[in-house]
């Protein structure tokens, strides 16, 4: 469990990001039953106006992901990749690397290379 504090803007870009990340992974790869996503430590909508709607496999990687970055105990964070800690195991860090790699192609294709910054490179 998370302690509740006050999420910084590094914090709350990344969780943008993470966020829009498996959502357009969820959009383009899965045509199941959909739910909005919400969020029990915080409220998703204090950063991010827009519901969105994950099937619910998504929304276990994501809850799981922002649940990571919260603990993340390094300030800054460094990028994951070079992280020692290595908080994504087994079919969280097989299905994210999946995600990043498919959102963030899709993203430069769309022309949106400013949302690639930071998170996973
Ligand atoms: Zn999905």
């Amino acid at each position: 469990m998370v302690k509740q504090k006050e999420i910084s803007k590094k914090e709350k870009d990344d969780i943008r990001t993470l966020m829009k990340f498996i959502e357009i992974y969820c959009r383009e790869n899965h045509n199941g039953e959909k739910a909005p996503f919400s969020f029990k430590l915080f409220d998703i909508r204090e950063i991010e106006k827009k519901e969105i709607s994950l099937c619910a496999d998504c929304s276990r990687l994501l809850a799981y992901g922002l649940t990571m970055r919260l603990k993340c105990p390094h300030d800054p964070k460094p990028m994951c990749k070079k992280c020692d800690r290595q908080c994504y195991h087994g079919e969280y860090k097989a299905k994210i690397r999946e995600v990043m790699k498919f959102s963030g192609m899709y993203m430069i294709k769309h022309g949106r290379v400013d949302l690639l910054y930071h998170y996973f490179r």
